[in-house]
């Protein structure tokens, strides 16, 4: 962080930021140029964000240079992560497909998502027992018996299970259940359940909020990571534009500045981006070429009798189509499908 000091400023206006600092734990190295005096400081950014600087005499602008997220960053952590769910793996060495139903529904019909999702080479099964409802009128999820048919649908296809939690009264039992907890978009900034997830250990994957920068997303991801846990598998699910049509406009931008940013793996969610069918493959395919860690679908046997983002679930067959699609992309960019090894 540095201190521009005004054209004018004096000695007893640079002494006394130079005090300030000091009186906060930090050190100062004062740079004087020909026209203006810089002050750098050295320390607890944080604690220097508090202090009244800007109002001090003689002070221009205050500039932070150093990132506020510290854990998650990749200046802080050059090492990659991979984040291991259950025998599975997101990581940035290898293209992931995440799939399954948005909400479990029955045993009937997560059972013939889990398994479509196996087949086209899945190596996690998503799929919400607790669903954030727009509306208190439709189906808020099974709950805990939405976990026990994860379960079963976790025994019968091996694949590791992550459902997403929606308050930090379920996170123990969720994750008694759960290989890994999402958090999805409109809870990213409830900094409470962040914590309470992150303080489990599981994995996370963290969904960008709607109406997010990237920095508050990352800002986010650094509230699981303050707890010890940085197996946090960020995930790019489109944000709030104004085109309707295309319900969110997916930010595959934002997924590589998320990607150079921090150390972790960042995977796309073209299902709730688009909230269509007709524009999830073509997204998916998209997402990979753009070198995202991995994609997380949607999928149903019966899309019309869905009871949540029918529209948007693939049927078996396209999701088997979709899987041998990203096979041959992700071998063309030279990067191993994660079902494949
Ligand atoms: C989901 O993945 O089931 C979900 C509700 O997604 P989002 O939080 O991105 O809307
Ligand atoms: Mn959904």
């Amino acid at each position: 962080m540095v201190v521009v000091m005004k054209a004018g400023a004096t000695k007893e206006d640079v002494d006394r930021v130079v005090q300030k600092v000091k009186e906060a734990g930090g050190d100062a190295h004062i740079v004087v140029g020909e026209f203006k005096t810089i002050v750098g400081l050295v320390g607890d950014t944080e604690r220097f964000m508090e202090l009244p600087l800007t109002s001090l005499p003689g002070v221009e602008s205050v500039v932070r240079i150093g990132k506020p997220y510290k854990l998650v960053s990749r200046s802080a952590h050059p090492t990659l992560t991979d984040v291991k769910v259950g025998p599975a793996s997101v990581s940035r060495r290898t293209f992931s497909l995440i799939a399954g139903p948005c909400a479990v529904e029955s045993l009937e019909q997560s059972m013939a998502a889990a398994m479509a999702s196996k087949a086209a080479g899945a190596t996690i099964l998503r799929g919400g027992a607790y669903k954030p409802r727009t509306s208190p009128y439709t189906f808020q999820g099974l709950g805990i018996e939405g976990l026990e048919i994860l379960a079963e649908c976790r025994k019968e296809t091996g694949l590791p299970i992550l459902t997403e939690v929606v308050d930090a009264r379920d996170v123990e039992i969720v994750a008694q259940w759960a290989d890994a907890l999402q958090i999805g978009t409109r809870n990213m900034q409830n900094f409470q359940l962040l914590a309470e997830v992150g303080k489990t250990g599981k994995p996370v994957m963290l969904k960008r909020g709607f109406a997010a920068t990237i920095e508050e997303w990352l800002m986010a991801a650094e509230y699981i990571a303050r707890e010890g846990n940085l197996d946090i598998i960020l995930c790019e699910r489109g944000i709030r534009t104004f085109e309707p049509w295309t319900r969110n406009t997916l930010d595959l931008a934002g997924m590589v500045v998320a990607q150079n940013e921090s150390h972790l793996p960042v995977v796309v969610d073209p299902s709730h981006a688009k909230g269509k069918r007709s524009l999830v493959e073509p997204m998916a395919r998209a997402a990979l070429a753009a070198g995202a860690d991995g994609v997380m679908v949607d999928v149903h046997h019966h899309p019309d009798e869905a009871l949540v983002d029918g529209a948007q679930a693939l049927e078996p067959n396209d999701l088997t189509r979709l899987g041998a699609e990203l096979a041959a992309l992700s071998h063309a960019v030279g990067r191993p499908f994660a079902s494949e090894i």
